[in-house]
């Protein structure tokens, strides 16, 4: 089964990370009803697939990985980009010909193409039986039910409060070392290009004690990092009277305890100290450097941080209302290399050619990522979402090809920094940690170092799993190489 991390492709460009990697279930344990899940974006949706795929074997539904044995087939979907959407429409007309030779099956859509379109893809996608929006999993079952009555099932209510956070999510595709843990739900940042506030809801941060509760089970089985996720995770504040931000914020006199996101990271590195932990996403506006201190304080805390510019140019990052500047944002990342070091891995996520964006301000994206000095970069170009302030307020108004353009010149500036990155690393000894086998050769291991970096090494005794002293030796753009060090 394969490994989703070695499915994303880091540097392709408009497609990278967030639309272009798909997972499916693990084999069916031979149940009689078997649900069949692909899950399209952003590392939350699997995670979210995961919390699907409990709440519906709670219903009988065991998972399977080949949909043509399915009685259920749910595409976990993402709206962020225009072309997220079009992948989904094309395998809803795939799956249209199974449909035909098996008429029980069911068909739902779930996630933010869900929440983005509601009945709209009920009509426009005959085929498809649910639509079921990113808060109202627990009503699968119940959906499934009205389905298999003759109905069709709709539920895209967003909640304030939902997080999941008392679901023990079944882990799918897993290599049972690394597994993401969903620490918050939502967004209350507002970026004019962004669809995900719409889709997803209010930002609501999920109760630290369920959070390190799943790393500790998670440990206990073997599991040996952890990636803890959400949109903003710097925004993370969760009290026992409230969980939503924007209302724990109003009521901030009658709340007692306070966990801030420094303090959820403290927990989870505390489960055990050979627990790597990971985070995603940072935003610029609330990286706090008590954050940078307590990566610092645990050596199991890796020392990477993904730090998404979006556009080096201050006048672009004001209409994408991002609400730092070119020169707020290089503080950051001083600050990250005063705390942890030449070493801590950035890495950043870039729009080309944003509404009105000059030639001039796009060399300030070129050169603030010489700058920075970026390890790798999530690429794409601007694509208009409805609905968002951008759509609204801004003409889409770059050519296709000029953005393409641009969107070229900065991957082939990563791909000159990573190289530089890689090769400053040629002659460390670092610590990493064996994740699988390497795709070219049996006789070599994946495993990655604590700056997020692919570290391929001979096999020798090795096992997944393992952590390993290893020199580096060689490197490409996009990989390092190194020998066990005995
Ligand atoms: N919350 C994260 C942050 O603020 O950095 C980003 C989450 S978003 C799912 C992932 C990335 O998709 C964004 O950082 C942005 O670069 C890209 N993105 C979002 N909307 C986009 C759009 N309309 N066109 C092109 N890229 C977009
Ligand atoms: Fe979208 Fe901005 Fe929220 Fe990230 S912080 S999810 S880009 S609105």
């Amino acid at each position: 089964m394969e490994n989703i991390i070695k499915d994303i492709d880091i540097i392709s460009g408009e497609e990278a990370k967030t639309c272009d990697f798909k997972v499916t279930a693990d084999e069916n344990t031979g149940k009689s009803r078997r649900l069949y899940i692909e899950s399209y974006g952003c590392q939350m949706n699997f995670s979210d697939s995961e919390i699907v795929a409990s709440i519906m074997k709670e219903t009988g539904f065991d998972t399977t990985s080949d949909y043509k044995n399915a009685d259920v087939i749910f595409l976990n979907t993402c709206s962020i980009r225009d072309k997220a959407e079009q992948t989904v429409r094309k395998r809803l007309s795939q799956f249209n010909q199974i449909k035909s030779a098996n008429p029980e099956l069911k068909i739902g859509v779930l996630g933010c193409m869900a929440e983005r379109l509601k009945e709209k893809l009920l009509e426009e996608e005959k085929l498809v039986d649910m639509v079921v929006g990113p808060d109202a999993y627990r009503d699968l079952p119940n959906l499934v039910g009205q389905v298999e009555e003759g109905q069709k099932g709709i539920n895209t209510f967003l909640s304030r409060e939902e997080t999941y956070a008392d679901i023990s999510p079944v882990r799918l595709n897993s290599n049972g070392v690394s597994a993401f843990i969903s620490i918050m739900r939502g967004c209350d940042n507002m970026c004019s290009f962004c669809v995900v506030p719409f889709t997803r809801g209010r930002e609501r941060s999920r109760d630290p004690y369920s959070i390190t509760k799943e790393a500790q089970e998670l440990f206990d089985k073997g599991y040996k990092e952890v990636t803890l996720l959400g949109q903003n995770v710097d925004s993370y504040k969760w009290s026992p009277q409230e969980n939503n931000k924007a209302r724990l914020n109003k009521k901030a006199s009658e709340i007692t305890e306070v966990v801030h996101f420094s303090d959820l990271l403290e927990m989870v590195a505390k489960v055990n100290p050979k627990l790597r932990v990971r985070f995603s996403t940072s935003h610029p506006k609330d990286i706090t450097d008590e954050v940078l201190y307590t990566m610092k304080r645990y050596d199991n805390i890796c020392k990477y941080i993904h730090l998404p510019v979006q556009s080096g140019n201050s006048r672009v990052l004001d209409l994408m209302n991002r609400t730092y500047d070119r020169d707020w944002y290089l503080n950051r990342v001083q600050k990250i290399r005063e705390i942890l070091g030449e070493d801590c891995g950035i890495s950043s996520d870039m729009i080309a050619g944003f509404c009105s964006e000059t030639e001039e301000e796009h060399q300030d994206t070129l050169s603030i990522m010489d700058i920075v000095q970026y390890d790798f970069s999530y690429m794409f170009y601007y694509s208009e979402r409805p609905g968002t302030l951008a759509a609204k307020k801004y003409p889409d108004d770059i050519p296709l090809a000029v953005k393409k353009r641009r969107l070229q010149e900065i991957i082939d500036k990563q791909s000159i920094l990573s190289m530089i990155r890689h090769k400053r690393e040629i002659g460390q000894v670092q610590e990493v940690l064996v994740e699988g086998v390497s795709k070219r050769s049996t006789e070599q291991l994946k495993a990655k170092n604590s700056a997020n970096k692919v570290v391929i090494i001979p096999k020798g005794d090795l096992k997944i799993g393992d952590y390993v002293k290893v020199k580096i030796t060689d490197c490409t753009s996009a990989t390092l190489f190194g020998e066990i060090i005995n």
